[in-house]
């Protein structure tokens, strides 16, 4: 502990003397983008592209490293503790700002020991279920759930994740308790929806969108308040419903604090470049997911958002009754 003190203190003061002359130069070798859930899921989806476009940017390479469990605190907490020398940023969705009302030890601090480099994009969800569940519609689904509450089961990726939240404001909004399994992200989770061994689960597009469309799951409808342009035919969960349900994910990137600002600054544009990358931008669409503006992908927009979400989501939290000790 005392060890890691002075290490830390020895490579501030370093970053400190070397820091505009280390700025210019960076970067001088391979970046590493953690991600906190599986590889192959909806997060580590976004990372891929916007880390192959940000290497591009950079002109360097951008590799990705998923450290997952206990909904995304794992990698979050191993982050907090990087250098800050720019070689490790994170890609962290709405998790960053549900963590604190969720986990009642935290081992870090989501507003001091991060740097905001900027938000990268929002995400609807889609409530989705194995192919041979057999509600028809939200309504049956409902009534089935209700009915059958100690069989059904369903899918997330753990306390803090996109899925969990989701799942949370469902049962509350049918006033059901069902049981839960938990993943270590939505990717092996859809491995096990398609496999049928759970039943449902409520989950991003960027990982559901391909499975919707060639019919191998049920969807029941989306999130959001609006329906979603890739998936024009699903109705929202308020049409069919539920209404004032509503919850869009977004996704943001964040390095240890006390990376030096001429890093940060060199990320923000490198960032802000990949979000305009004709790649990124037709994959992002194809899988019904938006970048945000140039004016969200920067630190101060990163910092607003961040404190107004974890303002909002304590008190849901808290009225759930929700967390982990
Ligand atoms: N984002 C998680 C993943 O990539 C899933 C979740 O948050 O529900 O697996």
């Amino acid at each position: 502990m005392i060890g890691r003190i002075f290490l830390s203190i020895f490579m501030g003061l370093v970053l400190l003397v070397a820091g505009p002359a280390f700025g210019q130069q960076y970067p001088t070798k391979v970046i590493t983008m953690i991600i906190p859930y599986s590889a192959g899921g909806p997060t580590d989806t976004v990372g891929r592209l916007v880390a192959k476009a940000m290497g591009d940017s950079l002109k360097s390479q951008l590799i990705i490293e998923n450290v997952a469990g206990a909904g995304g605190t794992i990698a979050a907490a191993r982050v907090a503790r990087s250098a800050p020398d720019g070689y490790t940023i994170f890609l962290h969705h709405i998790g960053q700002s549900t963590a604190p009302a969720l986990y009642r030890k935290l081992s870090y601090n989501v507003f001091t020991d991060f740097e905001p480099i900027g938000l990268v994009n929002e995400v609807p969800m889609t409530l989705v279920a194995r192919k041979d569940f057999p509600p028809k519609n939200l309504k049956e689904l409902i009534a089935y759930v209700k009915a059958n509450k100690d069989k059904v089961t369903y899918a997330n990726a753990g306390l803090g994740a996109a899925s969990h939240l989701c799942g949370m404001l469902f049962m509350s909004a049918i006033q059901t308790d069902l049981t839960t399994i938990p993943y270590k992200g939505t990717g092996p989770a859809m491995n096990d929806l398609l496999g049928g061994q759970v039943d449902f689960m409520c989950d991003q597009t960027t990982n559901t969108t391909s499975q919707i469309r060639s019919g191998k799951i049920k969807v029941y409808g989306v999130t959001t308040k609006t329906r979603v342009p890739s998936l024009p035919d699903i109705p929202t969960l308020n049409e069919s419903g539920l209404p004032n349900f509503e919850v869009s994910i977004w996704h943001a990137l964040y390095a240890p604090k006390g990376t030096p600002k001429p890093i940060i600054d060199k990320l923000v544009k490198a960032l802000q470049d990949a979000l305009k990358d004709a790649t990124v931008k037709q994959r992002f669409a194809d899988l019904g997911t938006e970048p945000v503006t140039e004016k969200r992908a920067t630190p101060e927009a990163l910092r607003a958002h961040l404190k107004a979400e974890v303002d909002k989501w304590a008190p849901v939290i808290k009225n759930a009754g929700v967390y982990a000790d």
